[in-house]
């Protein structure tokens, strides 16, 4: 099924996408879990674990396409209450819940929230420790430039962590998988959100995205070096790392 999505432009995909975040903010960590069946969490832990934030304060993180901070406040946690997370998102309907989510757990003074696009940050070069991205990427228009902010923005010595879906690499989980991401990810976008032509284009979108290898070469090409990555769930989601040296 293509759902018309296939030729839009990169103005327009962004339109979609933001369409999609607005829509469903109040309800998004709910939406992930029924839609990854819990797994997004054990995937977002394993980012913070390779992280290994460390337990002294003065370290900054930027975590781009944060939505509602979740991997923002996992940081914060492993970091014993130490590090700082500037969380930002293209989308302030996302970032709204977010910040309340911070009030709530009281780390208002760990945090920032910040309205901006991934492919322009407004941040000065070789500000952060480390800029994460958590199922955000493929959602940017021109992930080089995307990628090469990333780098600009990173401190020498600073790190890049990536997670995102990425290619099925077990036989029959592969067919399961595409299975569950056409029919029951749109349907359960219709109950809880209301509507389920966004998460079609959402399941389209991860379809499009370079695989393990070849996004790796993409991350090598903005500069940065020791570049590797784990696979999790057999592939569903990939984790790349690479060192701004
Ligand atoms: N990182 C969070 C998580 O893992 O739960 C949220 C991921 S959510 C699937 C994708 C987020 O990317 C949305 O909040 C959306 O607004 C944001 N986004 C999409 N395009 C963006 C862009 N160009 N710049 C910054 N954020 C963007």
């Amino acid at each position: 099924t293509s759902y018309g999505f296939k030729d839009v432009g990169a103005g327009e995909k962004q339109t979609l996408v933001n369409d999609v975040f607005h829509r469903v903010a109040g309800r998004y960590d709910l939406m992930n879990d029924l839609m990854s069946g819990g797994l997004h969490r054990l995937w977002k832990d394993a980012l913070v674990s390779w992280l290994n934030p460390p337990k002294r304060p003065g370290w900054k993180v930027l975590d781009v396409a944060g939505g509602t901070g979740d991997i923002a406040f996992r940081i914060i946690d492993a970091s014993h209450g130490n590090a700082h997370a500037t969380v930002l998102d293209i989308n302030g309907s996302m970032l709204a819940v977010g910040r309340e989510r911070a009030t709530k757990r009281g780390l208002e003074a760990n945090t920032d929230f910040v309205e901006a696009n991934a492919e322009e940050l407004p941040f000065a070069d070789e500000t952060f420790d480390a800029y994460t991205i958590a199922f955000g990427i493929r959602n940017v228009p021109r992930i080089e430039v995307a990628l090469s902010e990333a780098f600009r923005v990173l401190k020498p010595g600073g790190r890049f962590l990536c997670l995102e879906f990425s290619e099925v690499e077990m036989p029959l989980l592969d067919r399961i998988y595409e299975a569950w991401s056409f029919s029951a990810i749109p349907r359960i976008g219709q109950v809880v959100a209301g509507d389920g032509e966004p998460y079609a284009y959402l399941v389209e979108s991860i379809r499009k995205f370079p695989n393990q290898e070849n996004f790796a070469s993409m991350i090598s090409r903005a500069s940065f070096d020791r570049v590797t990555w784990r696979n999790y769930s057999g592939g569903i989601a990939a984790l790349h790392s690479g060192w701004k040296l």
